[in-house]
């Protein structure tokens, strides 16, 4: 073999980069904004003008590269698509940053997707900026003592009591763990660890927030009436304060839900909109009705085992005031640190992908121990075995295994709070539509919102993935290039506003 000899997948490689078609297959590649699996599809389309029926644009996957037009896969999760979920990323950045900042300033990554900040600015008005604002988090209780990290300190201090728990395992941990280290999560003793409180716990999370979330609005009743000093009733409230709020769902180490939330507080307009409380109505007053509620929710439990279970949230909550000039009031940072959040899943934590209920029916224990650790797999197994009693039907938890009994969405809003996600998307399916057809590309679909033409078209599903396996490693090389190019920009853009700081007269 001579050096200069490719291997099959170098030349695949460079079959592709030297054909005909590459310029079609790059534009494709970078309209799917270099999704890692897009969904191929095959078929054709054309714009009707109704009143002539004369076709004045059409489109055929015969003439793309391989005869098929490529669909961004549009996964949330960043270990499915790394780039797809960047997308979803900075538009959860969007939802959450423009209802604690109103009209976010206009950025490049507003730009860069689409999502353009005066589509956030005209549903949310910038005086919520002055309303008070909380950011939340909260947890679930323990199910038995797991390892942890604790930043250089001991694991778990042996008490005074007991050295040994009931199955002569050692009741305490002297070692120091790393955040990293695959046994922080992980329980002291698997036999006393409570598996099937945890995943009923789960599968309960979203009904122990909505009667968090009501109340919320019961325990701000007695606040305001002392605030006012007018009595308010539970149901008066609603009269006066609005409560609205993002949430955030993430799996901890130890395969628990838990919640990071912004909860703001609104006054109530009549004719919907978002205006400013009552100044009676700050954030302390928000706080402390937040706290009541979350230490008041209780959902009792189903019992497999004979045991009485009530699902409550961990003693382990944390309240922020993150209102303008409160102590954590870097909205822009909580808004990253929510939409960093919305990317991971309960697959990332059971480091496994939605196949792994199916995987699982095959009773591929040994597997899935492997794969996610004894743990997170004695989770899934836990919920799959509850999952096939008759009394649980109702919980589904056979098909929210993977999801280790959770079954909530990932990431929700309440209306009133900001922009939604589809907004957010049509702006940027509006915004691509204008550059394509500012660079002269004729485009089916965007002919047909311009002049009064319908769009008839058919497309059957061809796959799943690139064609070939080599584009996927194309696409991915393209990927950096996109993100040192965007980087580059963007410290181009600091360095300009960074010297118009230190040159404040160039601009007069
Ligand atoms: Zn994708
Ligand atoms: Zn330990
Ligand atoms: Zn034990």
């Amino acid at each position: 073999m001579t050096g200069t000899e490719l291997s099959p997948g170098m030349r695949a490689m460079s079959d592709r980069v030297s054909g005909a078609d590459y310029p079609a297959w790059r534009r494709q590649v970078e309209r799917v904004r270099y999704c890692a699996r897009p969904v191929r599809v095959t078929g054709c389309a054309s714009a009707v003008d109704t009143s002539t029926g004369e076709v004045s644009a059409s489109f055929s996957s015969g003439d793309q590269p391989d005869g098929t037009l490529l669909i961004a896969c549009g996964d949330r999760r960043a270990s499915v698509c790394a780039s797809c979920a960047e997308t979803y990323r900075r538009d959860m950045w969007h939802v959450v940053a423009s209802g604690l900042q109103g009209r976010s300033t206009a950025t490049s990554s507003g730009t860069h997707t689409g999502a353009r900040a005066d589509t956030a600015g005209s549903v949310v008005p910038s005086t919520v900026e002055s309303h008070p604002r909380l950011f939340v988090t909260l947890t679930a209780p323990s199910f038995g003592p797991v390892h942890s990290a604790r930043g250089g300190a001991v694991c778990r201090p042996r008490s005074g009591r007991a050295r040994v728990c009931a199955h002569g395992r050692p009741a305490g941990c002297g070692l120091v763990h790393d955040t990293a280290h695959p046994v922080v999560g992980t329980p002291l003793c698997a036999d006393c660890y409570d598996y099937a409180g945890a995943v009923l716990w789960n599968s309960h999370a979203g009904e122990l927030w909505r009667r968090t979330r009501i109340g919320i609005d019961r325990a701000l009743a007695p606040l305001a009436s002392a605030a006012t000093g007018a009595p308010v009733t539970a149901s008066g409230v609603r009269d006066l304060l609005r409560v609205s709020y993002v949430k955030v769902s993430e799996f901890q180490k130890r395969g628990l839900v838990h919640l990071h939330l912004v909860i703001r507080l609104d006054g109530a307009d009549p004719n919907g909109g978002i205006v400013a409380p009552a100044s009676w109505a700050t954030a302390a007053l928000l706080s402390s009705a937040v706290r009541r509620a979350v230490g008041a929710a209780a959902v009792a439990l189903p019992s497999p085992d004979g045991r009485l279970r009530v699902a409550q949230w961990g003693s382990q909550f944390d309240v922020s005031d993150v209102s303008a000039g409160g102590p954590a009031g870097d909205t822009r940072r909580v808004a990253a640190y929510l939409a960093k959040y919305a990317t991971k899943t309960a697959s990332d934590s059971a480091g496994a992908s939605g196949a792994l209920a199916s995987r699982f029916r095959r009773l591929h224990r040994t597997w899935l121990r492997r794969k996610v650790g004894r743990h997170l797999a004695t989770l899934v197994e836990t919920a799959w075995d509850l999952g096939g009693r008759a009394d649980l039907a109702d919980l589904k938890l056979r098909s929210w295994a993977h999801t280790l009994g959770y079954r909530g969405h990932f990431a929700t809003k309440s209306r009133r709070y900001s922009v939604t996600l589809g907004a957010l998307r049509a702006a940027r399916r509006t915004w691509r539509a204008e550059q394509r057809s500012a660079s002269g590309e004729p485009d089916v679909w965007h002919t047909a919102t311009d002049a009064g033409a319908a769009v008839v078209g058919d497309f059957s599903y061809a796959g799943r993935g690139y064609t070939h396996a080599t584009d996927a490693d194309l696409a991915r090389m393209m990927a950096r290039e996109y993100e040192d190019a965007l980087h580059e920009y963007r410290d181009l853009l600091r360095r300009e506003a960074e010297m118009a700081e230190w040159c404040p007269l160039t601009d007069e």
